[in-house]
């Protein structure tokens, strides 16, 4: 049964809001203030069926649309979104926890990918290559006297396709997926994050606003179960996840051992090297941005540090006078700068790092459990601990919390030899004013995505993006050209006019 104190969730299946009657629901609470939200289902595999059925009869007429047709909708629910940033970030702040800054950001960043996937007939344009044998070379039993072979390569969808998305960008990570998937003449079926889903489902609304037909676009809530259903379905073809590597395994392995095109963009600890000719003000302000902004759950949180050299006397106070100055507290007063903890379970699970790093004998400067901030809610101040080293939990594991580790190495290539012993390598950056650096670190971290002087090489529509290792499972990266491929077949046609 839902619990009363929160309206519960519909899924939405062939452009209609539905209700699951019976099934268990999980109550999500404002991680600001504690007051319930929402109540999400949770295992209606019914729905997760129905999704399917969906997707799978709307296949047919949506993949014969003409991609410039497919596109129009795009182009209108781009409009429609950005008429409606305010209102979706102000969701993603109740829910999430986000501050109202991060939360704009995260929606204009999912608007690039909508703007992206407008591109859809250019960016899934074939190849041919006239005259590429004659008939007497191709087919050796006549000779014609060379009658020329064309051949010519094109893109096609692939049927239903399956989105499994996190927590920390509601709304952002289905637009890495969905947007490029219908618009290449898939079918979508979304299961977003069943702990701040309100916004998804407010963005998969205004898509139908846009005029998406029924079935083209579905949404079903749950966890385990209702996944489990979607990526072992005899009519889903592919499957596009974001979470973490303990998911992401599991996904991977299970979807490919049931036949499907899986990609998992999963988990990360990522390490930021700071030199000592690095300019100091840009040096600090990334590491700090990018170690607590979105209250370190990102993927892309460099969480730990690594001072070269004498880097170190100017790195860490900067660091500790900029963190103690950070405003803790609910995403949308203004004079937050930082927001809560996603949910309790993160918190508590932040607050267990922050142990573990004392108790192995890190040196902590900044204990972000004693800051100022409200009483309620999920709240964790900006942590930073000195002189940890890679066998620690703080360092070798994903916190995805406010905690910054900061190590030290004598030159570049000690400081490169750490960060590639990490099990991850979603990004790595580093900061320096020397060329010649710059390209020793670039050709020498084993990391899917780099920065130079930036703390947060953040995605980019246009390009992949994903990371190596741990971090990733699959072989086409999220977005970009690997994104069009990723949700399209190639199918090569040889021709002879006789
Ligand atoms: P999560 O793995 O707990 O959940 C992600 C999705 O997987 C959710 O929809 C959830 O319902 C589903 N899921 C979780 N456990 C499952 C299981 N056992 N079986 C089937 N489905 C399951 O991740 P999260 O806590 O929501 O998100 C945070 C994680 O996502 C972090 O590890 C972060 O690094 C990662 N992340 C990675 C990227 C990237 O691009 N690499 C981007 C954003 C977030």
């Amino acid at each position: 049964m839902s619990d009363q104190a929160a309206p519960v969730l519909p899924h939405i299946i062939a452009g209609k809001a539905v209700h699951s009657a019976k099934c268990t629901f999980r109550l999500n609470t404002n991680p600001g203030t504690g007051d319930p939200i929402a109540s999400v289902p949770m295992d209606d595999v019914g729905m997760a069926e129905k999704a399917v059925q969906a997707a799978a009869a709307a296949y047919p007429a949506w993949s014969k649309t003409p991609v410039g047709d497919r596109i129009q909708h795009l182009f209108k629910y781009k409009v429609l979104l950005e008429a409606h940033v305010d209102e979706l970030a102000e969701i993603i702040v109740q829910e999430h926890g986000k501050t109202t800054a991060e939360a704009v950001g995260s929606v204009r960043r999912g608007i690039d990918c909508i703007e992206h996937a407008c591109g859809a007939p250019i960016l899934m344009m074939g190849r041919t290559l006239p005259r590429i044998a004659v008939s007497s070379s191709f087919c050796r039993t006549q000779d014609d006297g060379g009658v020329g072979i064309d051949s010519s390569v094109d893109r096609l969808p692939l049927g239903v396709c399956v989105g499994i998305t996190p927590f920390n960008f509601p709304m952002m990570v289905p637009l890495w997926m969905w947007p490029m998937a219908v618009a290449s003449g898939n079918t979508f079926v979304l299961k977003p994050s069943e702990r701040d889903p309100s916004s998804t489902i407010r963005a998969i609304e205004l898509a139908h606003e846009a005029g998406f037909p029924e079935g083209v676009l579905n949404l079903v809530h749950g966890g385990p179960d209702v996944v489990n259903h979607l990526i072992k379905h005899d009519d889903v073809r592919a499957v596009s996840f974001v979470g973490s590597t303990k998911a992401g395994e599991y996904i991977y392995s299970t979807g490919c051992a049931h036949a499907k095109r899986v990609q998992c963009m999963c988990g990360a600890k990522n390490f930021s090297i700071i030199m000592p000719d690095a300019n100091k003000e840009a040096a600090i302000d990334g590491v700090f941005g990018s170690a607590f902004g979105n209250t370190g759950q990102r993927c892309l949180a460099g969480s730990v540090v690594i001072a070269v050299g004498d880097a170190a006397g100017w790195l860490i106070p900067g660091l500790v006078v900029k963190a103690k100055a950070v405003g803790v507290g609910r995403g949308c007063d203004k004079n937050t700068n930082m927001g809560p903890l996603q949910d309790q379970a993160a918190k508590d699970r932040v607050l267990g790092y922050i142990e573990a790093g004392v108790s192995a004998g890190a040196d902590l400067l900044l204990d972000g459990r004693e800051c100022s901030m409200p009483n309620a809610g999920c709240f964790v101040g900006p942590t930073i601990f000195d002189n940890t080293t890679s066998n620690m939990s703080i360092v070798s594991e994903e916190i995805f919390g406010p905690v910054l580790s900061i190590m030290r190495a004598p030159d570049l290539d000690a400081a490169v030899a750490e960060v590639n012993k990490s099990e991850y390598g979603n990004m790595s950056v580093m900061f320096t004013d020397s060329g010649h650096a710059a390209h020793r670190f670039e050709t020498t971290v084993n990391a899917g995505m780099i920065g130079i002087n930036v703390g947060v090489p953040a995605p980019m529509a246009a390009f992949p993006f994903s990371g190596w290792k741990k971090s990733f499972y699959g072989d086409l990266h999220t977005n970009g050209e690997d994104g069009v491929r990723f949700f399209t077949k190639s199918r090569v046609t040889v021709r002879r006019w006789i």
